[in-house]
């Protein structure tokens, strides 16, 4: 028989969303007539817009010509067009086409990257942080032996993010030549780095010879125009950072599947070698390319109608946050002691129960509301107490939610 690769071995037992879904099925099983309301998943539930549909029917139609017909692209980091697209509409023409790699989304992109890496490579999070970060680290054998419980994995630096530093870490606990990884805006948080930190940030990185891992896959959402939307926005980035990017949560195409991420020329290994090239090999051989209806699906997102259209559906979400939030700020909630975060640049609200166990508030939240979110523990060992409330759903959903919300007490 063949033995499992270790690093599987390692991987925390049970996943959040997982664990989430039993418990809504056990409720639900238990009391059938409840209307349960998710507020739980950061999954879109909007339709896309007419002009990327259009654009992806157009594509797809021509496909099935002798003259429209694509295979293969020459190069499986994207078709051009695309690629040249994504560098002036958003980055400014900073970034050049060949720095931009479109990808089936950011998290295969997170799963893939590790591979430059290999085992020995140091690993720092925000803590709490999306679990992509942790499980990619530990599959690819950078995580330590076992998992301690509460703690989280041995060789993991867990940088810890908390109403106390404004959600942004504390870089003196990162060691040398390590991978940062850095979400802004931030899931599960949905607090947005300030210029002045992510200054700091690239700074450390340059001195200390870190790459940092900056996913911006909500940068869409970023309404405030002080704030920075892509790390590139930084002086010297482009030396020691490498970017996510996603169409998932600001197009719908979480089902579609696109993103990209942006590896500059500038980055380099130890050894001299560049950071692009090991990407470009890595993407030839595991990955052979973004399905081109996708692409097509995504050029015409970047265009001026396909950005006004998708700002709609930003402002949608937004706007469901904004009614999260004040349903949260009720008095219920303000006798309970709760705190709640939300700046307007997110998807998500983070709320503080404090005293309480996140998975605690999140049974109890179920039992008085039927309403799932989600637990901040689940995120990390600094999510413990926080609950966090997805925006993502229809409007008349989110009304209901917060009418029950309102009454909920604990
Ligand atoms: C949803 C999400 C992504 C997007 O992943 P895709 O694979 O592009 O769908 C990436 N990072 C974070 C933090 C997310 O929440």
């Amino acid at each position: 028989m063949i033995k499992k690769n270790e690093n599987y071995t390692n991987l925390a037992k049970g996943y959040l969303f997982p664990e989430i879904a039993k418990r809504r099925r056990e409720f639900q099983a238990a009391n059938p007539d409840a209307k349960i309301i998710s507020l739980g998943i950061g999954n879109t539930t909007e339709p896309l817009t007419p002009h990327i549909v259009e654009a992806m029917k157009n594509f797809v139609e021509a496909m099935g010509t002798k003259e429209g017909y694509e295979g293969y692209q020459d190069d499986s980091a994207g078709m051009p067009k695309l690629r040249e697209r994504i560098s002036s509409a958003i980055y400014s023409g900073k970034i050049l086409p060949s720095e931009v790699f479109v990808s089936d989304g950011a998290k295969c992109d997170l799963g893939r990257l590790q591979a430059m890496f290999g085992r020995g490579v140091k690993v720092a999070v925000q803590d709490p942080s999306y679990p992509v970060y942790v499980d990619g680290s530990v599959m690819a054998g950078a995580g330590g032996k076992h998992p301690v419980t509460d703690h989280g994995f041995d060789d993991i630096t867990y940088m810890p993010c908390l109403p106390e530093n404004d959600f942004f870490p504390d870089l003196s606990v990162v060691q040398k030549d390590s991978l940062i990884y850095i979400c802004s805006p931030n899931n599960p948080t949905g607090a947005v780095a300030s210029r002045e930190n992510l200054s700091k940030l690239v700074e450390f990185a340059k001195a200390n010879g870190c790459i940092i891992l900056f996913d911006a896959a909500y940068s869409f959402f970023i309404q405030d125009k002080n704030l920075p939307k892509s790390i590139y926005e930084i002086e010297g980035a482009k030396d020691c950072a490498i970017e996510m990017q996603s169409f998932s949560k600001p197009a719908g195409f979480t089902g579609v599947r696109l993103g990209w991420c942006v590896v500059p020329e500038n980055l380099k290994f130890e050894d001299g070698s560049r950071v692009c090239d090991a990407w470009a090999r890595i993407t030839n051989t595991a990955f052979n390319g973004a399905s081109n209806i996708a692409q097509a699906g995504g050029y015409a997102a970047l265009d001026e109608t396909g950005l006004a259209e998708m700002n709609a559906t930003i402002r949608y979400y937004l706007e469901n946050a904004a009614l999260i939030r004040s349903a949260l700020e009720s008095d219920n909630f303000k006798k309970m002691g709760v705190e709640v975060y939300s700046g307007g640049n997110a998807p998500y609200v983070w709320a503080k129960f404090t005293g309480k166990k996140s998975w605690d508030v999140f049974d109890e939240i179920l039992r008085q509301c039927n309403v799932v979110v989600t637990p901040g523990a689940g995120f990390g060992p600094s999510g413990e107490s926080f609950i966090r409330f997805s925006s993502f759903g229809h409007r008349e959903n989110i009304q209901e939610a917060c009418e029950r919300l309102k009454s909920f007490n604990m």
